[in-house]
């Protein structure tokens, strides 16, 4: 399958997404993961993005079409691919749509997960994440705690709290959300390929995913 999943941060694109690549091998490609993983390893790249990220300020389009054209070319993505976190502006999809063309690749539909803002807010503010850049598994301090407190079940690193999930950040990642990522929704419905879920659970957003796409 080809999707893109849409939803302000802490929706559970993260979430659906992995869930999704079960099913049938199709990748996960996470933008915000492959930033983090720049920055943890000092890259170019990780430089470049690391004051944006930080702020919770988007990093500029021209870095993050330059990941992506690179992403989607890789064989692993013949399969299929959920994106998840990506695109974020109006020139984001946009030129994803050319670029899409010119690769020959063709989306199968961008998938709304829309959860109450109270509920984003609160699991942001108990989100944590496992530092380790090659696992950066997701916990939730309240809901699905890690088994020894700050201690990543899977990989035994660190499972710390992002330093844009601090309250100021978060509120200015929500508002960034609302200006320059929201507008998304109306720009795949005109194109024909919106579904909206009213994500109740992860679950019940694979179940509408499977019944769109009849798997
Ligand atoms: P969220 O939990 O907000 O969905 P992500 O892990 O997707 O977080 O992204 C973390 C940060 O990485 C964002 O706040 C932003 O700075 C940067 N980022 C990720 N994806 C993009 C993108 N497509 N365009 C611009 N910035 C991005
Ligand atoms: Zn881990």
């Amino acid at each position: 399958m080809k999707l893109i999943l849409l939803g302000a941060p802490g929706a559970g694109k993260g979430t659906v997404a992995k869930l999704l690549t079960n099913i049938d091998g199709s990748v996960q490609i996470s933008t915000g993961d492959i930033l983090r993983g720049a920055v943890t390893a000092g890259t170019e790249l990780g430089k470049e993005a690391e004051g944006y990220m930080k702020r919770g300020d988007l990093v500029p389009d021209t870095l993050i079409m330059g990941i992506m054209e690179t992403r989607l070319q890789e064989p692993d993505c013949e399969k299929g691919f959920l994106l998840d976190g990506f695109p974020r502006t109006i020139p984001q999809a946009e030129e994803l749509t050319a670029l899409l063309e010119r690769l020959d690749i063709t989306l199968d539909m961008a998938v709304e997960i829309d959860v109450p803002k109270d509920i984003i807010l609160d699991r942001l503010c108990t989100r944590r994440t496992c530092e380790n850049p090659e696992c950066q598994a997701i916990y939730n301090v309240k809901s699905n705690p890690p088994k020894v407190e700050g201690i990543c079940d899977k990989c035994g690193a660190k499972a710390i709290q992002r330093e844009d999930e601090t309250e100021e950040a978060i509120s200015h990642r929500l508002a960034t959300y609302n200006e320059k990522t929201a507008p998304l929704i109306g720009f795949y419905k005109d194109a024909g390929l919106l579904m909206s879920v009213p994500a109740v659970s992860s679950d019940a957003v694979i179940d509408a995913v499977k019944g769109k796409l009849n798997i």
